[in-house]
């Protein structure tokens, strides 16, 4: 018989409504598997046990009286950039080392008002800055499928507990790649939403005009369930949309035949990788099987993505982690001789390096005189590539595209590259750009056993999209059923 920390969120509630188990039974499960896998992963930056199995007995309370949701007694793991109150919320970062929150963000709200089970925080790249969760303050994550793999990043902690079964499912955030590119690593599906369709608040900003918050699961049932549950408007985010989004799991049997994926031919002209070309021919034969058409289209701006997005991003940074002086909260230097040097010191230091390289990026690029020249110049080249995605959607329902370049890399291989390292998000980055809906499925392992995935983008707020052609794809695959032997 299965263990209850292999099964998906959907069986176990399943089974929590028959009486076959307990969400405590559930949460023990999964906690002591936690004990004899995690030492080697590190998903984790805390396990909170001891909420966990109070959430868990609340859980079971609530199933006793009959006040039950779809999710509840439910396990979860969130990404320690959410704040959880009570609970250090770091950010990977030691300058937060010591904060914990007096509050909860939006979606713990949700996730505890469902009644599900927070097992503890995940480990990510310092303020969500990296592609394979190694900038961590707490260290680096290791891949399930092969522990001298990444499991890339920056949500690495979410996305490798979800696979080695030591979450059933987690949150992650995506500000250029950071959900769907550990989710390919890792083997799992994980989706970035729509911009302004999942409330940040209470999510530790990064780049504020492309963060958004999403979920990761083995299947893509189960991150349907989750993103009904986390999906909707939310008053204290400012960029938060007013729409109602449909019951994503209504879109999990229905047929795609008929459906239009586009190909940027872009995208494959840049694809080195054998393994990942072979997986996704596949992928694209099985839905042709299924009765999925194909067209070629041209996304002409995709090359000056990356270069965009590190002017982007880092600008925002340099404005967001201004706030962490030392004065209110989190580390704040011994020794310092003047205001200023406290400050100095504080953030010398509180930082990484990437986090520091980033800040002195963004800092530049918003210089008087150099702002024209590089911040203005990057938005214009951002509305150059949501335009190329507006003309793509007039031929086709979504795109379909690699998530990542490789399969996951050796940890230390791209560390000293910042180059390289960024390249890897070459796939992922002009979504965010477009503030576009795009999910990573599981499509098959490499030679070396290691996973890899296929993206698919939607024009904004149809999520619903994504879910129908990844569940009808699902169907007619095993690859989301592999699991890392441990
Ligand atoms: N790797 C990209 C970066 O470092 C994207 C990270 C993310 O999505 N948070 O900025």
């Amino acid at each position: 018989m299965a263990h209850l920390y292999e099964l998906t969120a959907i069986e176990l509630a399943r089974m929590l409504r028959k009486k076959e188990t307990s969400s405590v039974q559930i949460t023990e499960s999964l906690l002591n598997r936690i004990d004899s896998v995690e030492p080697n992963i590190r998903a984790y930056v805390d396990v909170t046990r001891e909420t966990a199995l109070e959430m868990a007995s609340e859980a079971d309370r609530r199933l006793a009286s009959g006040d039950v949701r779809p999710l509840t007694g439910i396990p979860i793991l969130i990404k320690n950039n959410m704040c959880f109150r009570g609970h250090r919320t770091t950010c990977g970062s030691r300058i937060l080392a010591n904060f914990v929150p007096p509050y909860d963000a939006t979606v713990v709200t949700r996730i505890k008002e469902e009644g599900m089970v927070i097992l503890g925080t995940a480990n990510m790249d310092e303020f969500a800055m990296g592609s394979s969760t190694e900038t961590s303050y707490w260290g680096p994550t290791r891949n399930p499928w092969n522990l001298d793999t990444t499991p890339g990043g920056s949500s690495g902690g979410s996305a490798a507990a979800v696979a080695a079964c030591i979450a059933t499912v987690s949150l992650g955030s995506d500000t250029g790649g950071s959900i769907r590119l550990p989710a390919s690593f890792c083997g799992v599906v994980g989706m970035k939403p729509t911009y302004g369709s999942v409330s940040r608040y209470g999510l530790v900003a990064y780049a504020s005009s492309l963060d958004q918050i999403g979920p990761f699961a083995r299947d893509t049932a189960d991150l349907a369930l989750l993103l009904n549950l986390i999906c909707g408007h939310d008053p204290k985010d400012s960029t938060s949309v007013p729409r109602p989004h449909p019951d994503f799991t209504t879109y999990l049997d229905k047929p795609v035949a008929g459906m239009t994926l586009g190909v940027p031919t872009e995208f494959f002209s840049k694809l080195e990788n054998p393994d990942v070309s072979k997986a996704c021919a596949e992928a694209r034969s099985i839905f042709e099987r299924l009765g999925v058409k194909f067209t070629e289209l041209s996304l002409p701006h995709l090359d000056y993505g990356i270069a965009a997005y590190y002017i982007i991003a880092p600008s925002e940074a340099s404005s967001n982690l201004a706030r962490y002086d030392g004065v209110k909260y989190g580390h704040r230097a011994e020794k310092f001789d003047s205001m200023i040097d406290m400050y100095c010191q504080t953030r010398a230091e509180g930082f990484g390096a990437e986090v520091k390289r980033r800040i002195m990026l963004g800092t530049y690029a918003l210089s008087s005189g150099y702002y024209d020249a590089y911040y203005l110049k990057a938005a214009k080249v951002r509305t150059l590539i949501t335009n190329d995605f507006k003309t793509a959607f007039r031929t086709c329902d979504a795109i379909f595209c690699p998530t990542a370049p490789s399969p996951p890399f050796r940890i230390g291989e791209k560390i000293d590259d910042p180059i390289q390292m960024y390249l890897t998000d070459v796939f992922t980055i002009p979504v965010n750009m477009a503030g576009l809906p795009g999910i990573s499925v599981p499509a098959g392992l490499s030679g070396d056993r290691l996973p890899v995935g296929f993206q698919l983008v939607a024009p904004h707020f149809e999520e619903a999209r994504l879910v129908q052609l990844a569940a009808a794809f699902q169907k007619e695959t095993d690859h989301h059923l592999q699991r890392p032997s441990l």
